[in-house]
C-alpha cells in the first residue's frame, strides 16, 4: 500500500480533500473511477465543426491573443486559429495566461464546445496542448467527478501517475469464476477504465470491474445469510395471539397487511431468528404490522424494541402504540435522547417493567441492557448504519429482527441486494385513501400558489414548505429555511409560520413538531427532517422549494407527509432549470402516486456513484454498478457468488484472500466474525 502523499502535488491538504472521499492510499485512489470519458482521440477538420459541438481540432495559431474587455471583471481572450480547411477563433474569460502561451505558427490540439449561439466559427474555454506534447489529447481522456478545489487535469495527472507508482494489483476473484465469466485481469482493467486506449477496451475493464463490486457485495450478503442460519433459538409457541391483537384495532389490517403479519408470525414460529424486511410505500401502515409482532412477543414472554431514526418518530410511536394497547396491561416506555430520568428508566427496563421500549439510537447505547429482549423492529432502515441495527440485534440473544423501509425497490433488485433478509411487501394502501394531486411550476406560478394556499389555510388546513438543507445553502440560488420563513411570515400574517431544521436540538424540534400537530402552527417551513413518517392528517399541501435538487424516492417520501386525512391533498413542487433529467422526474412525480414506481425510476435515472441515492435506498455505496443498467451482470454475480458458498460451504473452505478482502471491503459489518 501507497499513501497518497507519495504522489507529486499531493501534500497534506489535498491528502485530506482525498481522505473525505476515503480515499488514502494510492490503490484506493485507483478504485476511484471516472464519471464519464471525453473523446478526444480524434481531430475534427476546421470546415466539419458544427456549432454545439464537442469535439478535437488540430490547428495552427495564425494571430496573436486579443483581450477585450467586456465588463467589470470580465475580459475576453480570444485569438484565430486554423487548419488546412478554414480557420476559427478560440476564446477564453479571464484567462490572462494564454497570453503568454501562444506564438504565432505553433500547433496545438485544442478540445472544447463549438459555441452554439455564435455566427462565426468559435471554440469556447478549451482545453489545448502543444503537439507532440500531448498528455490529454489525441485520446479518450476520463472525466472525474470533482470536489473541493481540484480540477480535472490535476486529477487526470494525477491518476495516471497513481498507476505508475501502484505496481501490480493482485487478483482475487477465483480463477473459476473469472474463466466462466470471461473477466479480463485486474491490472489490465484498472488501467482501461482510467485510461482506455479504445471504447472497446473500456467496456471490458468496466465488465470486470462491475462484475467485481457486485460479486463482492452478493458474496457478503451470502456469508452473513449463512452465519446467521447457524443460529438456534427458543421459538414463540403462543402463536394465537395474532388475532387477539387485530381485534384489538381500530380498523381492519388490509390483505396484504395481513398477509406480512402470517409471514412474520410464520418466521416466529421457527427456531431461528427471524431476519426480515417489510417494504411499504409511505402510507401503507407499516405501523401496526410492527404492534402486531411485538404483541406476540409480548404475550410469549419477551421484550420487544423498536427503533425510529428520529425523536419525533419515536413519540409518534409512542403515541399510536399507546392507543393500539389502551385495553392491554402492556407496558409501554419511550427512551430517545431527551428522555429525563434515564438511569430509572434504565433499571426498570431490566427488571422487564416495561414489555415495549420505543426510542431513537438511545436504545442501543451501552449503558441500557434489556431484561430478555425477544423481538427487535427497525422502522425506516434505510436511515440506520448496518453497525446500528446489528448493535440493536445485540442487545438480545439471537433475537427475531424485523427490519421496515417505506423506500420500496422492484422486487427482483430486493431480492439481490438484501440478499441475507427474507421480504415481506404491503402493496396496498388503506381504504379511502385520496392520491396526492402533484404538480410541477415554475416562478411565474407563485402568486397563484400562494392565493391557493391561503384559501386552503381560510377553510383551516395546514401546509408544509420544505426547502433543501440548510447546511447547503451558502450558494445564492437556493431558497435558504430561514429566509422563506421570514417570507411566509410576512405574506401570510394572519397565521402561525413555524420553521424547524436540522441545526435545532431535538428538544425544539419536538416542540415546533407538537405545535404542528396541534394546530397551532399553520405553515411549517422545513428542511427535510420531516421526511419520515411524521403524521398530521389535517395538513393537505406541501410545497417542495428546488423540487430539482431532491432524490425521486426523497420527494416521495416527503409527499407522503400530506394526504393522510379526508380532504384532497396537493403537492406543489417548484422547479428550475431546464436539463431532460430534471423534467423526466418531476413528470414521474406528477404521474405517479406508486413508490414501487418512482423508485424504480429514480433507479434508472440515476448514474452510478450517485452515492446520496444507493443510501436513500439503504444499499452499500456503489462505485460503478449501475443497478439498474447493469441489471444483467448482478444476476451473473449472484449465481457465481452462490456457487462459491454452494461449492466451498460457509466459512469453511472460501479461499483465504477472498474471504479477507470481503472483510476489508464490508468493514462496516456486513460479515459477522
Ligand atoms: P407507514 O407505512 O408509512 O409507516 P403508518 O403505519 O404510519 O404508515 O400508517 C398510516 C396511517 O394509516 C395511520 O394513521 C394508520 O393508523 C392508518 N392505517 C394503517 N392501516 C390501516 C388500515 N388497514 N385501515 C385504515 N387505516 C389504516
Ligand atoms: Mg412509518
Amino acid at each position: 500500500m501507497h499513501n497518497i502523499r507519495s504522489l507529486r502535488g499531493i501534500g497534506d491538504t489535498r491528502a485530506k480533500l482525498f481522505e473525505q472521499k476515503g480515499i488514502n492510499t494510492v490503490e484506493e485512489l485507483l478504485y476511484f473511477f471516472p464519471r464519464n470519458y471525453e473523446d478526444r482521440g480524434f481531430s475534427k477538420d476546421i470546415a466539419h465543426c458544427r456549432p454545439g459541438e464537442e469535439l478535437l481540432v488540430k490547428a495552427v495559431v495564425v494571430s496573436e491573443v486579443k483581450e477585450t474587455r467586456i465588463r467589470k471583471n470580465m475580459t475576453l481572450y480570444s485569438m484565430t486559429v486554423g487548419d488546412d480547411t478554414g480557420i476559427m477563433t478560440v476564446t477564453w474569460y479571464n484567462n490572462r495566461f494564454v497570453k503568454k502561451i501562444f506564438k504565432k505558427g505553433d500547433q496545438y490540439y485544442f478540445y472544447g464546445k463549438i459555441n452554439p449561439n455564435s455566427r462565426k466559427k468559435e471554440m469556447l474555454t478549451p482545453v489545448y496542448e502543444r503537439v507532440g506534447k500531448e498528455q490529454f489529447t489525441g485520446k479518450i481522456i476520463p472525466i472525474y467527478p470533482l470536489w473541493g478545489n481540484l480540477t480535472q487535469k490535476f486529477i487526470q495527472t494525477v491518476m495516471s501517475e497513481a498507476l505508475e507508482v501502484c505496481g501490480e494489483f493482485e487478483e482475487y476473484l477465483p480463477k473459476g469464476v473469472i474463466k466462466e465469466y470471461k473477466l479480463c485481469d485486474i491490472n489490465y482493467a484498472i488501467k482501461n477504465i482510467h485510461f482506455p486506449d479504445t471504447f472497446k477496451d473500456f467496456e471490458t475493464a468496466r465488465y470486470r470491474l462491475v462484475f467485481e463490486e457486485l460479486f463482492m457485495l452478493q458474496l457478503a450478503l451470502l456469508c452473513k445469510k449463512e452465519t446467521l442460519k447457524g443460529v438456534k433459538r427458543e421459538p414463540f409457541y403462543n402463536t394465537e395471539c395474532m388475532d387477539e391483537f387485530l381485534a384489538l384495532l381500530p380498523f381492519e389490517m388490509t390483505r396484504s397487511q395481513k398477509n406480512v403479519c402470517m409471514d412474520i408470525l410464520s418466521d416466529l414460529k421457527k427456531d431461528v431468528p427471524m431476519n426480515r424486511l417489510v417494504q411499504g410505500d409511505v402510507g401503507s401502515g407499516k405501523t401496526a404490522v410492527a404492534a402486531a409482532a411485538m404483541y406476540v412477543a409480548v404475550k410469549n414472554g419477551y421484550q420487544a424494541a423498536i427503533m425510529a431514526p428520529t425523536e419525533i418518530l419515536a413519540g409518534q410511536h409512542y403515541g399510536s402504540f399507546c392507543e393500539f394497547f389502551k385495553e392491554t396491561d402492556i407496558k409501554i416506555c419511550l427512551l430517545t435522547s431527551s428522555t429525563k430520568k434515564k438511569k430509572e428508566l434504565y433499571d426498570e427496563i431490566k427488571q422487564q417493567k416495561y414489555d415495549i421500549i420505543i426510542g431513537t439510537h438511545a436504545l442501543i447505547a451501552d449503558s441500557v441492557e434489556y431484561a430478555n429482549l425477544g423481538l427487535v423492529i427497525a422502522d425506516e432502515q434505510h436511515r440506520f448504519g448496518v453497525t446500528q441495527r446489528a448493535k440493536l440485534m445485540g442487545k438480545g440473544n439471537d433475537v427475531h429482527t424485523l427490519v421496515m423501509t417505506a423506500t420500496p425497490i422492484p422486487r427482483t433488485l430486493a431480492l439481490i441486494l438484501y440478499g441475507d433478509l427474507d421480504i415481506s411487501v404491503i402493496n396496498e394502501l388503506p381504504p379511502g385513501r385520496i392520491p396526492v394531486k402533484t404538480y410541477a411550476v415554475g416562478e411565474d406560478m407563485r402568486k397563484r400558489i400562494y392565493l391557493f394556499l391561503e384559501k386552503n389555510l381560510k377553510e383551516g388546513m395546514q401546509c408544509y414548505v420544505v426547502c433543501p438543507l440548510i447546511e447547503e445553502t451558502q450558494k445564492s440560488d437556493l431558497k435558504n429555511a430561514v429566509e422563506i420563513h421570514e417570507k411566509m411570515k410576512k405574506l401570510f400574517p394572519d397565521y402561525n409560520v413555524g420553521i424547524i431544521h436540522g441545526k435545532m436540538n431535538p428538544k425544539e424540534k419536538e416542540e415546533i413538531m407538537m405545535r404542528f400537530a396541534r394546530g397551532e402552527i399553520r405553515i411549517l417551513v422545513s428542511t427535510t427532517v420531516i421526511e419520515v413518517g411524521v403524521n398530521v392528517p389535517n395538513s393537505n399541501i406541501m410545497i417542495i422549494e428546488n423540487a430539482e435538487r431532491f432524490g425521486l424516492s426523497q420527494l416521495h417520501q416527503l409527499r407522503g407527509r400530506v394526504g393522510r386525512g379526508k380532504n384532497q391533498a396537493f403537492c406543489i413542487m417548484f422547479a428550475h432549470g431546464s436539463n431532460e433529467i430534471i423534467k423526466k422526474r418531476m413528470e414521474i412525480m406528477c404521474t405517479s402516486n406508486d413508490g414501487f414506481y418512482v423508485s424504480e425510476e429514480d433507479l434508472k435515472l440515476r448514474g452510478p456513484g450517485d452515492f446520496f441515492g444507493t443510501r436513500q435506498h439503504g444499499i452499500p455505496e456503489l462505485k460503478i454498478a449501475n443497478l439498474f443498467s447493469d441489471m444483467q451482470i448482478l444476476k451473473k454475480a449472484q449465481s457465481a457468488a452462490k456457487k462459491i458458498i454452494e461449492c466451498n460451504g460457509y466459512p469453511g473452505n472460501i479461499d483465504t484472500k477472498l474471504y479477507e478482502k470481503i472483510r476489508e471491503m464490508f468493514r462496516e459489518g456486513i460479515v459477522s466474525n
